[in-house]
């Protein structure tokens, strides 16, 4: 460990994000969540369009078209949205905003990695709450402790969700406290708490256009909540970065809310791919948990999901394993194309 490093990054655990292959290698890549799906016509027009001169200047510091779109989309004023270079950024800035050292952030123990990340950098305290044996989120452990919450939902990479009366009740016994609501994956099929913004000031929704919006290439991130917390995440993004999102990403946000139309066919397309992918793999022996995102979290009744991981790379396609406690024999697999899960499904078959 470099001798210049300071306290704080010597003892950093970074994230380790999945696999993206090198320049030249092709593989069949269902690892990473992406959308496998272009991004709207419309959103490559806007970008186009918006490849001049003006990228000499610098983009609107408060990316208040991108905001616009998201308000309108959920009916939400525009003091109510911020916006950040990824849901990852706008994570980092709420971690930074709202928790301190004095009070214990509660997060599942198996949920999204980059949290426990997020507290290791600022410093926090995190209590881990275990999920339940069926993997759901245990909400009475959520409603009983003492803290401020993050959770995803639906969960990753367990893929399951909970109900809005379940996230109201956690809601309700933190009333001091900020409760954030990742909803990465929420359009496959999650219900989202956006609705619940405008009645509970310490509730904070986070969204991404990563996934179901195909632009994990462009890093759009939004969170919505009362004005009190959205003026704390501005407050932490002007003493950071005043211009988190570029000219192009801003107008392909805004393209991106505005065609539901497309997105909606993208959205419907995964999850019917989901649904029939999720039945061939339970033919074959596995135990597939209840998806409401654009991944199925699979375990062989006998085969090691390491081997699986290790063979199906040899053979081109690229899934993702997690080396973690209670979940080290399960595979997290991102639907992909049709073609592409008819080859992931025809390597499983022929696997000895
Ligand atoms: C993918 C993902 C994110 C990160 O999204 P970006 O907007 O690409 O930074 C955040 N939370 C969860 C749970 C995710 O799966």
């Amino acid at each position: 460990m470099s001798k210049y490093f300071n306290k704080r990054t010597k003892n950093l655990i970074p994230y380790v994000p999945g696999e993206q292959p090198k320049e030249g290698e092709t593989f069949i890549k269902i690892n990473t969540n992406e959308c496998p799906y272009p991004p709207s016509p419309r959103v490559i027009d806007a970008i186009c369009q918006s490849v001049n001169e003006s990228l000499r200047l610098y983009p609107a510091p408060d990316a208040s078209l991108a905001r616009r779109a998201f308000a309108d989309k959920y009916n939400l004023s525009l003091e109510c949205v911020f916006a950040g270079n990824g849901s990852d950024e706008v994570l980092a800035f709420s971690f930074l905003a709202f928790f301190a050292k004095d009070k214990k952030v509660l997060i599942p123990d198996i949920t999204y990695s980059f949290y426990t990340v997020y507290c290791d950098l600022c410093e926090l305290e995190c209590k881990q709450i275990p999920l339940k044996d069926d993997f759901t989120i245990d909400v009475d452990a959520f409603v009983r402790e003492k803290g401020n919450v993050v959770i995803a939902n639906p969960n990753a990479p367990t893929s399951l969700a909970l109900d809005i009366g379940d996230i109201e009740r956690i809601l309700n016994a933190h009333p001091d406290d900020v409760v954030i609501i990742d909803e990465a994956y929420v359009d496959f099929g999650g219900e989202s708490c956006i609705g619940l913004v405008n009645k509970y000031d310490n509730l904070l929704v986070v969204q991404t256009l990563s996934k179901s919006r195909a632009l994990a290439g462009m890093r759009v991130g939004f969170a919505c909540g009362s004005k009190e917390l959205v003026d704390g995440l501005n407050r932490i993004k002007d003493s950071f970065n005043s211009y988190t999102l570029d000219r192009l990403a801003i107008v392909a946000a805004e393209a991106a809310l505005k065609d539901d139309e497309y997105y909606k066919s993208v959205i419907d397309k995964i999850v019917s791919t989901r649904e029939s992918v999720k039945k061939e793999l339970m033919e074959l022996g596995f135990k597939v948990l209840d998806s409401r995102t654009n991944f199925l979290f699979i375990s062989h009744k006998t085969k090691n999901a390491e081997d699986i991981m290790s063979y199906l790379r040899s053979k081109g396609v690229l899934v993702r394993h997690f080396k973690t406690n209670r979940i080290d024999n399960y595979l997290r697999v991102t639907i992909g194309t049709d073609e592409e899960m008819d080859k992931f499904l025809s390597l499983i078959k022929d696997m000895e």
